[in-house]
């Protein structure tokens, strides 16, 4: 691996803290994000690199810049980073969520690590790729892509539909991998080659309203509802168990008896109670389609038993569940005595999971930059259980990586916790290494069969 050079890691702080201090909160509304502002400052930093926009919908724009290389033949990279964040709650901040401070050696401010980080380290590795004399083997462009948040309906989605040409290229390298953990076993590093799949709905439960002086035995809409919430969250479908599981498995510091549990679909569901409460939520939610009941929405009057109360679920698929297995599942959950009550419409757009080999040659320079960053560590695939912006890309054929390089600083419940957390934070030197990464990969591709 490359030194890291402090010249570029400081370009790369800087950069994160102007990212931070424009404030694109995307709270799911269209109007919101409002990206553009951080499509301007990307635009004045790549300016001299050939640069293209898009901005389906005013102020939800994003930016595309190239480096051609020099061998035309060679795979091409395209390193997509979101501009976009998600709100906040300030009073609970030691320090400004959008300040962009750096304290200690640590820029602080949403998006530190989700995923400002990297996308500022992206465009200072794409600027510093077109700077030297001679440009790079393999071609590389940079996506600083709205709306990744609200789940890409104006930024990826969009782009890979409309302008795939411009976008078109053989891997792409996106956010949540690099960063490293501690198991008895000794240190990994997770890369994310898979996600779970999308598939929100809403449910609809009606029964005839009434006077609320006189509830008993009347047919609440509201009751039925609760009753509904209640079977969705005890709902415990078949647990689907793959490669990147057993390999996770593996490294969990528990005794033998547990282990062997949590690997037979029959006893992961029990054994899941035997673990740390935060590292069971993470392996129940990467073993299983989940649903969680998350709005609630009817009644309009103390004295009117409702007829309509609407429910939006949560749903994340495992690989292998389509849209009628969701419909089945659902069906399952909330039983025949109340589906009947039950309408079931889907909200937004829905996916199926998505997953890359992770035997390519960029999976296999991946795990070399790794381990040489943190020697003896071990580089794990492993399967993100939220939504991102990969998905568009492996669903054209195309293998995406959630890559990133951090230190020792911040391991992966540190991470976990920031994501979307209060006094979200990253170290400079997580940023010094992620930035080098770009350039290593662009400089490396070529060299690894
Ligand atoms: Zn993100």
């Amino acid at each position: 691996m490359t030194a890291q050079d402090p010249r570029l890691t400081g370009e790369t702080v800087e950069l994160l803290q102007a990212l931070i201090r424009n404030a694109c909160v995307n709270d799911g509304t269209t109007a919101s994000g409002q990206e553009v502002r951080n499509a301007d400052l990307l635009d004045d930093a790549l300016d001299g690199l050939p640069r293209q926009h898009f901005e389906p919908l005013p102020g939800r724009r994003s930016i595309l810049a190239t480096v051609e290389g020099r061998d035309p033949d060679a795979p091409s990279i395209l390193l997509m980073g979101h501009t976009d964040v998600v709100p906040v709650t300030p009073d609970e901040w030691r320090h400004d969520p959008f300040g962009g401070e750096l304290i200690d050696d640590e820029v602080w401010g949403r998006g530190a690590v989700d995923m400002l980080n990297l996308t500022a380290s992206m465009a200072v590795a794409i600027r510093e790729l077109h700077r030297r004399p001679e440009p790079p083997a393999v071609t590389v462009r940079f996506l600083g892509v709205a709306d990744e948040e609200a789940g890409g309906v104006w930024g990826a989605d969009w782009i890979t539909q409309h302008a795939w040409d411009q976008v078109a290229c053989d891997y792409v390298l996106t956010e949540s991998g690099g960063i490293p953990f501690d198991t008895p076993d000794g240190r990994k590093l997770v890369m994310a080659t898979a996600e779970k799949g999308i598939g929100w709905r809403k449910l609809i439960v009606h029964g005839p309203p009434s006077h609320g002086s006189m509830p008993f035995g009347t047919d609440n809409a509201l009751v039925t509802a609760s009753e509904v919430v209640r079977r969705l969250a005890a709902y415990l479908p078949t647990a689907r168990l793959d490669d990147r599981w057993r390999a996770w498995v593996r490294t969990l510091p528990i005794d033998d008896d547990l282990r062997k549990r949590l690997l037979d679909p029959d006893t992961i569901g029990a054994a899941l109670g035997d673990l740390d409460p935060t590292l069971a939520r993470y392996c129940h939610a990467v073993t299983h389609t989940t649903f969680s009941p998350n709005v609630v929405a009817g009644g309009n009057k103390t004295n009117i038993i409702p007829d309509r109360v609407e429910l939006e679920v949560d749903i994340r698929t495992v690989p292998g569940v389509a849209e009628h297995d969701v419909e089945a599942m659902l069906a399952e959950a909330i039983g025949p005595d109340l589906l009947h009550k039950v309408d079931v419409e889907s909200l937004t757009t829905t996916r199926p999971a998505s997953a890359s080999s992770a035997d390519t040659p960029m999976f296999e320079l991946l795990r070399r930059r790794a381990e040489a960053a943190h020697p003896g560590a071990e580089v794990m695939p492993w399967t993100i259980v939220g939504g991102t912006d990969a998905a568009f890309f492996r669903d054209r054929g195309v293998p995406a990586y959630g890559a990133g390089l951090y230190s020792g600083a911040i391991t992966l419940p540190e991470f976990a916790s920031r994501f979307h957390g209060h006094d979200e934070r990253i170290d400079v030197a997580s940023l010094g290494l992620s930035t080098q990464l770009w350039l290593d990969l662009a400089d490396g591709l070529t060299d690894v069969s």
